[in-house]
């Protein structure tokens, strides 16, 4: 025999040395990380690793030479072949063990372990080579439950029986068959299609491995089991995994009840007490593993008559949670180096850790309840659709996505809203599974709940009618569902997140921003540390019970007086909400967007709504409904909104301007002068900042007089019209910063319905018109092409002016890439996407 296959003897079959020419994309990542294992010194069983070339091959019907495959084992010995693709995410198929075992082995085996083990052993063979390879009926196979060689008996006729031939005897044969078999089921259209949803390229390639069996049954202490060093859901050292006795592969994980711990443990039996010596040496081999190969690794071993054989090892699965501390650890622990550290993390993955909870203080008006698939609480208004929920996410509304369950047409719909809630499905239901994905609080299975989608009607377990509208909160971490909007409580991150954050934030060369429109979220953006507010869009503060009706007044006002008049009541709210975030943000920079949507937005629409709007102005109904019907437009985001108000109703932000300054003075007494940024809306031209600009001046000089006192603010525009873009030079000459405005810059470039594109965006994408929702993610070339002309123009303009983008964009990695390509100073994000953009920033950065 000879001791190496070497490639002149067939070069399309390897044996795994330390210096076998293996390597992920020539073999699979499970063949590399062998031979890693084998470098290590580990007792790895014989192995030899068949490339992607190979298995290609083989499906084609070209088999290698299975006799000198064989031939690298001990004779008689039995085989195992598993998968190793390029990425252990993508699958492949099942492993197939006990390759070997036919009449003649189980005479020698019943003399080695007893006629018991050995039928047991080639029982198993028999079953998986009739399901996997011989491809039939399992169920007539998992229904023979005859113990011991009655079974064996049993199971071979049944073979014969269904296969129409005796099960095939020659171990060349059955290797070849099991290759086969393997081969061909990766090339097969359904596992094709499902590797391709995890990302795999068309073409990705499958090598598989031959290994020599460890038996894991047999006299003395035998048995399989899997171990790791961490625990998978928390990330802290804990450790974990299951041993099972005279079992193989990973029986012991799926027989939790008849397997044993590894550690002590208080709920039943371990490793550690009925062998200590393989419990301690699986620890040392599992920590070389952590330390040279430079992951947390599942080992999966095997015990032959006490001794330790390592099979395979794979990268633990993690939470994102996990990951982080995993990560922060491995840094720690002098393993990896920080930057590595900040590159293992996916950063959407980060949104997890990051969750609102509702107070456990908090009275909770239960309405249902269901399984509990994604963390963290959140509140919204209900919608039944998606494309419903992008548009009310396009509106700045947080909603909750009800549906009977998703499919991959919701996933636009799942990233507009704030949490989601069905009506079937489990842990791993769609609608979980991305739930998870996204750090989206999730409720599945609800299904004692009423889900009356076509009258957007939901009702509460108790019968209560909830309908689209209706402000309700979901609860991930419990399951529940609640009606109203209980007291929320911030995520709780600990030190490890801090410390890792704080190295993102070394690594990052571009600023990181909150758009933040409340205290809460200012408080959020402060605890993400975000270095300040880069949109604050006032209008959100007006709709508050209180302040629309004085809102609604102005609105109303025949002449500039009455206006004033009105505005006069709105001014000290606007003042206490920029004092309270001045506050909040103590001294960072506060950038404040004056009032930008068109007017009609405020006044109802509904009869009872205007009932009530004609009782509090005490004008008859018919009047106001006249007005409100004048005051409509044919494309109200084209019409009268933005800095165009500004200029056709001067007083809004007459008033606006005094808010701030007021509250400049006010928390400046306190601390550090506040110097805050002020931003008016879809300028097209210059002229426009020119004259909303004498007006702002006019009343700081105003503040200033009255108050005796000084300050300073600076003055800048949004850029999110393409004739802004095209004309950044002049506009920056009257401009302290531009920031680009990219959700209505896509809109206007794309002459694309921000509220309206959800209904035909999963067309699009699916059709390849557009690679992604370009609301979702910047389109780099044609949205981008404008952003770059801004860019340039608008420095050649003002050397010193700053830029910034505070579209959703700002939150989302690939558009930060573009961002920081393009030369931008900073980007502005919702609060909880801040750290999401920190690491993002940095993975870019180093
Ligand atoms: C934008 O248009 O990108 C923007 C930030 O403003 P809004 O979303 O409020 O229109
Ligand atoms: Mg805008």
């Amino acid at each position: 025999m000879p001791d190496t296959l070497r490639q002149d003897q067939d070069p399309r079959v390897t044996l795994i040395t330390p210096s076998a020419p293996i390597s992920t994309p020539s073999h699979g990542g499970r063949a590399k990380c062998l031979q890693r294992l084998v470098r290590l010194d580990l007792p790895v069983p014989r192995t030899v690793a068949l490339s992607f070339d190979t298995v290609h091959r083989i499906a084609a019907g070209e088999m290698p030479d299975v006799v000198a495959i064989l031939g690298e084992f001990a004779p008689g010995a039995l085989l195992c072949v598993r998968p190793s693709s390029e990425d252990p995410d993508w699958g492949g198929p099942g492993s197939v063990l006990n390759i070997g075992m036919n009449d003649a082995a189980f005479v020698e085996y019943s003399e080695r372990m007893g006629p018991e083990l050995a039928s047991d052993l080639y029982k198993r063979f028999v079953t998986a080579y009739a399901i996997h390879v011989a491809r039939l009926d399992p169920d007539v196979f998992e229904e023979i439950d005859s113990p011991g060689e009655e079974g064996l008996s049993d199971v071979l006729r049944c073979y014969e029986d269904e296969a129409e031939e005796p099960f095939p005897q020659d171990p060349a044969v059955q290797l070849a068959e099991v290759l086969r078999s393997m081969a061909r089921a990766w090339e097969g259209t359904t596992a094709r299609l499902l590797r391709q949803a995890k990302g795999a390229p068309v073409d990705a390639g499958l090598g598989l491995i031959v290994q020599e069996m460890a038996l894991g049954l047999g006299m003395g202490e035998c048995g399989s089991g899997v171990l790791q060093l961490v625990n998978s859901e928390t990330g802290q050292p804990q450790i974990t995994g299951r041993y099972m006795s005279q079992s193989q592969g990973r029986e012991a994980l799926q027989c939790e009840q008849s397997s044993l711990y590894l550690e002590r443990d208080p709920r039943g039996p371990s490793l550690e007490e009925l062998a200590p010596g393989a419990f301690e040496t699986l620890k040392d081999y599992a920590a070389l593993v952590r330390c040279k190969l430079r992951v947390e690794m599942q080992i999966e071993f095997t015990l032959e008559n006490g001794a330790v054989h390592i099979l395979d090892a794979i990268r633990v699965k993690r939470s994102s949670r996990a990951a982080l501390q995993i990560a922060v650890r491995l840094a720690n622990d002098g393993i990896i180096s920080q930057q590595e550290a900040l590159m293992r993390v996916e950063p959407r993955g980060l949104s997890e850790l990051l969750h609102r909870q509702i107070d456990p203080e908090a009275e909770r008006d239960a309405i249902g309840r269901g399984v509990a698939a994604s963390p963290g609480a959140a509140t919204g208004k209900i919608v039944f659709s998606s494309s419903e929920a992008q548009a009310s996410a396009a509106r700045g509304e947080p909603c909750i996505l009800v549906r009977r369950e998703t499919s991959p047409e919701d996933v636009r719909g799942m990233h507009a809203a704030v949490a989601v809630l069905t009506e079937r499905g489990g842990m791993t239901s769609h609608a979980a599974v991305i739930g998870r994905g996204l750090g989206l609080p999730c409720v599945v299975g609800a299904a004692r709940m009423g889900f009356r989608l076509n009258d957007k009607t939901l009702l509460a377990e108790d019968g209560r009618r909830f309908r689209e509208g209706d402000t309700l909160t979901v609860d991930g971490s419990s399951g529940q569902v609640l009606a109203g909007a209980p007291k929320m409580i911030e995520a709780a991150l600990d030190e490890t997140f801090h410390v890792f954050m704080s190295w993102a934030d070394a690594e990052r060369d571009i600023g990181i921003r909150a758009n933040a429109d409340t205290p809460a979220d200012a408080t959020t953006a402060r605890n993400f540390a975000a270095q300040g507010i880069g949109l604050c869009r006032t209008e959100h503060m007006f709709f508050e019970a209180e302040r629309i009706t004085p809102m609604r007044e102005m609105i109303f006002a025949d002449s500039p007086d009455d206006r004033k008049t009105a505005l006069a009541r709105l001014l000290p709210m606007q003042r206490a909400d920029f004092i309270e975030l001045f506050r909040i943000m103590e001294g960072m920079p506060v950038c404040i967007r004056l009032f930008d949507p068109p007017l009609h937005e405020f006044l109802p629409s509904d009869r009872a709504g205007l009932r009530d709007l004609a009782e509090a102005l005490d004008l008859p109904v018919s009047d106001v409904t006249r007005r409100v019907e004048s005051m409509g437009e044919y494309n109200p985001m084209l019409g009268m909104r933005g800095v165009r108000l500004g200029i056709a109703v001067p007083e809004i932000y007459d008033m606006q301007a005094r808010a701030i300054f007021e509250a400049t003075l006010e928390a400046s007494k306190e601390g550090a002068p506040v110097v805050p940024e002020i931003m008016l809306p879809l300028v097209s031209a210059c002229r426009e900042v020119e004259l909303v600009r004498n007006r702002i001046d006019a009343v700081a000089a105003a503040v200033r007089n009255e108050r005796g006192r000084d300050f300073d603010y600076s003055l800048g525009v949004m850029v999110e019209t393409p004739r802004a873009c095209l004309r950044a030079d002049e506009i920056a000459q009257h401009a302290h910063f531009l920031s680009f405005g990219t959700n209505d810059l896509t809109q206007m470039t794309y002459g694309l319905s921000r509220d309206d594109a959800g209904r035909f965006m999963s067309h699009y994408v699916q059709q390849g018109v557009f690679p992604e929702d370009p609301f979702h993610r910047l389109d780099a070339e044609g949205v981008g092409e404008l952003i770059r002309v801004g860019v340039e123009r608008g420095r050649k303009g003002n050397g010193g002016v700053m830029l910034s983008v505070c579209g959703e964009h700002g939150g989302n990695p690939e558009s930060i890439a573009f961002c920081r390509n393009a030369g931008i100073d900073y980007v502005s994000c919702s609060p909880f996407r801040v750290p999401v953009a920190r690491l993002a920033a940095a993975q870019l950065a180093i």
